[in-house]
């Protein structure tokens, strides 16, 4: 999922492309793609691709190969996903990644958090900062957990993307539990095909975190976030 126009300063745009946790995320410089499944890799132009963990919603090792031939970026995985890549991506453009690792993609910079998602061997959320230092959390298909508190005083975030279904133990309440550990400006619930249910997200929102604002994406459209002031 491309997106041709070029944020402003002090903006991303992103695109939610999947029912998973496939998001495609610009910031003015940069392109970057996260857990592509259900997606053309035709004309997609992307920086870096980053991917947290290995179940097949998130980990398709022959698009990354695809996205990876037709554009040469570099690809940050876990470390079991990375693995699998190992015969795929040249090794000097596949950086595996664990908690506690940071990436840079140009000017924009991703550290690599924890993700609670025990079914996952080894899965990872990523922060990702923008140039003008724009703060992103994509939580992969995280459950909530106590150090979220300490990230999201530590980082601000603008934007935070919050699973609501289909991972086992997650619902619109763990959904909103992780905006209220963050606190973003903009939380999306993602990771679903209910519509009903990214409503009930956003309901629990208005009713005990009005300061957070919900941003329900749909599939395919383009949405701009810009930096808090
Ligand atoms: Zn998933």
């Amino acid at each position: 999922m491309s997106i041709e126009q070029v944020p402003s300063k002090n903006e991303i745009l992103f695109v939610w492309f999947n029912h998973y946790a496939g998001v495609t995320i610009k910031t003015p410089s940069e392109t970057l793609i996260i857990d592509p499944v259900d997606v053309k890799s035709k004309n997609l132009n992307v920086d870096a691709i980053l991917i947290s963990h290995e179940h097949y919603d998130h980990f398709d090792p022959s698009l990354i190969s695809e996205i990876h031939k037709q554009t040469k970026c570099l690809v940050a995985a876990d470390q079991t996903s990375a693995k699998r890549l190992r015969n795929i991506i040249p090794a000097e453009k596949l950086n595996e990644v664990q908690i506690g690792s940071e990436v840079k993609i140009g000017d924009v910079s991703v550290k690599v958090e924890k993700c609670n998602h025990p079914p996952a061997a080894t899965p990872v959320s990523f922060i990702i900062t923008s140039e003008d230092g724009l703060k992103i959390f994509h939580t992969a298909d995280s459950l909530p957990f106590p150090e979220m508190t300490v990230l999201g005083e530590r980082e601000k975030f603008d934007l935070v993307f919050c699973t609501v279904g289909i991972a086992p133990g997650t619902s619109p309440q763990t959904g909103a539990d992780i905006a209220r550990l963050t606190k973003p400006r903009v939380a999306v619930p993602y990771h679903t095909g209910s519509a009903a249910d990214q409503k009930k997200f956003a309901e629990i929102l208005k009713r005990e975190l009005p300061k957070v604002n919900c941003l329900i994406p749909e599939v395919g459209k383009i949405y701009q976030v810009s930096k808090r002031t």
